[in-house]
């Protein structure tokens, strides 16, 4: 029997995309535990409306692989990744203690086994400790190379059974331009896993959206910068941009 009290909207379950950026203050690097604790705030009493929330953690704050190899040549671009991929367990140790640290209980979980940090990723594992009313993050990405957190979330989701894909950002949703370099930037409400992909929308990566797109999970973007917004979003509140099909 699930532990968790009858959710509040039309969702029992859902991926909190979290980006790396999301645990620095503006234009910094690196981790400013203030950040890390607001947005664990904030999980936190969204998932105590009675929704299960797992967490796929980014690591931009620390390191991109691909940006990391750029003009990089002593550097396989495969181990820039990994390198990658371990900066999102850095990054679920930090919100593992935030999450902690208001109240919750949680598991941190890893897609690249690192016994003594985080237990492995299994599948059933996981879904037992949503069950039981607790925040999973999921770090390591999907333990592959070339691909983003983004593609790890959509997997993720689906693999969980989750309901819908909740992306955090800094800004209210997806727009025709980048709206904190372009004033005159609109916001989309509504797309189609179609526009994203033939306008080539920054939303998500593109194996990320495929997977949506051919597995119908919709995708809700939305500013995790305005409070109470996490609580809104997982209520099944619209709030900055869905994407479904
Ligand atoms: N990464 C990877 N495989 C994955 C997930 C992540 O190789 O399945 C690497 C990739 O280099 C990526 C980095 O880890 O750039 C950090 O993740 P991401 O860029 O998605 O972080 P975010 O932008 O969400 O902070």
């Amino acid at each position: 029997m699930p532990d968790t009290p009858t959710p509040p909207g039309p969702y029992s379950r859902v991926i909190l995309k979290l980006s790396g950026e999301s645990f620095a203050k503006k234009g910094e690097r690196g981790i400013d535990m203030e950040e890390v604790v607001h947005i664990a705030t904030q999980t936190f009493r969204a998932q105590q409306l009675g929704v299960e929330i797992a967490i796929v953690i980014g690591g931009g704050n620390i390191l991109r692989g691909a940006q990391f190899t750029a003009g990089n040549s002593s550097i396989h671009e495969a181990t820039a990744h990994y390198m990658g991929m371990l900066a999102t367990v850095i990054n679920g140790l930090a919100l593992q203690d935030a999450l902690e640290s208001v109240g919750c209980e949680t598991r941190l979980m890893s897609a690249i086994k690192m016994d003594g940090v985080a237990e492995p990723f299994i599948r059933r594992r996981a879904k037992r400790h949503l069950e039981k009313g607790r925040i999973v993050i999921l770090a390591g990405g999907t333990g592959a190379p070339f691909v983003t957190t983004d593609t790890a979330a959509a997997q993720k989701a689906l693999e969980l059974e989750a309901d819908i894909l909740l992306k955090a950002t800094r800004v209210d949703g997806v727009y025709t331009a980048d709206p904190e370099k372009d004033d005159s930037a609109t916001m989309y409400k509504d797309l189609k896993y179609v526009d994203v992909q033939q306008q080539n929308l920054r939303v998500m990566d593109p194996t990320a959206i495929a997977h949506c797109m051919e597995h119908n999970l919709p995708i809700m973007v939305f500013n995790y910068r305005e409070d109470g917004n996490i609580e809104r979003a997982v209520r099944g509140e619209t709030l900055g941009t869905r994407v479904t099909s």
